[in-house]
């Protein structure tokens, strides 16, 4: 696939944190990236809340975000769209994968996954990965052990049938602006959640409907997301949504080399607006972060 041409395209873009912790380089990073590619294009840059998960967010930290971005010099759409409003949407989403049989519900805690997985793997010479994915219990429950558990009331959570997903999509591609075309493997993936049993939607459910519902043409953010997004490029087929590009920025890390998080303070911009360190530093301070990360590696 060839993407030579994508400077020309009027970019509709976003920046989508979660209100679960404060702000930091790594985000106005991110953010700023969004923002240039946005106004270089003389496209859209859309800020979107992603407070699913209610118990960990909060109104404050919301508040927060807009004054950052704000401070930031940054402007973005209005009306915001929060995540917490759009139950309707990924409900929708959920009942059409269904339709298709392509989820089941699954019963497992996750101190049972845990234990199964420990169970199933004795070799010394353990895939590190294994240990994250789902060993798949729920999927071949018959439909009358399913039927007990339900009638029971034992929570669950829904889980895409990856293989059989990727199976019923086809051949799928993706295409990732610094690393090139990406094809979606089913390997080291395994039956995601798609539908959390607490909050019945799931990050990659959510953040791909809101994506193709807000038109998003090239989605920017951190590496740590790169594997996600064979899951929502996947998603997207299923559910008949167009494909934007991506663009997997390289992280941000702290002094002893690991990469920036939201309970750390001394990097937030709000400590660093304390400080002292003005709007227009920030991005010098993001650049030279990236640049010392990679010259030591
Ligand atoms: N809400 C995610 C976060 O705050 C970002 C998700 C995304 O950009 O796709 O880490």
């Amino acid at each position: 696939m060839n993407n030579n041409n994508h400077s020309s395209k009027k970019v509709v873009t976003r920046f989508a944190p979660s209100p679960s912790g404060r702000l930091h380089l790594g985000h106005a990073y991110t953010a700023l990236f969004a923002w240039q590619l946005a106004k270089r294009s003389n496209g859209k840059f859309i800020l979107r809340i992603e407070d699913i998960d209610i118990g960990r967010c909060n109104a404050q930290f919301e508040k927060e975000i807009f004054e950052d971005l704000e401070w930031l010099g940054i402007e973005w759409e209005e009306p915001v769209m929060r995540q917490s409003e759009r139950a309707h949407a990924y409900k929708d989403a959920l009942d059409n994968l269904l339709e298709k049989q392509l989820i089941y519900q699954c019963f497992c805690t996750r101190m049972e996954i845990t234990q199964e997985i420990s169970n199933s793997i004795s070799a010394p010479h353990k895939n590190h990965n294994q240990y994250k994915i789902y060993p798949g219990t729920c999927r071949n429950l018959s439909i009358s052990q399913r039927r007990r558990k339900i009638l029971s009331g034992s929570p669950f959570a829904w889980r895409l049938n990856f293989k059989k997903a990727l199976k019923h999509a086809g051949d799928i591609y993706w295409f990732d602006r610094l690393k090139g075309s990406q094809k979606v493997q089913s390997e080291n993936v395994g039956d995601i959640v798609i539908a959390r049993k607490d909050i019945g939607t799931s990050y990659h459910l959510a953040v791909t409907i809101d994506d193709a519902a807000q038109g998003i043409s090239v989605i920017n953010r951190g590496e740590d997301l790169f594997d996600a997004t064979h899951i929502h490029r996947l998603l997207q087929k299923l559910l008949g949504l167009k494909t934007p590009e991506w663009h997997h920025s390289p992280l941000l890390k702290d002094e002893f080399g690991k990469r920036l998080a939201k309970r750390e303070g001394a990097h937030t911009l709000r400590e660093l607006r304390l400080k002292g360190v003005t709007k227009n530093e920030i991005w010098r301070l993001a650049i030279q972060n990236l640049a010392t990360n990679s010259a030591k590696t």
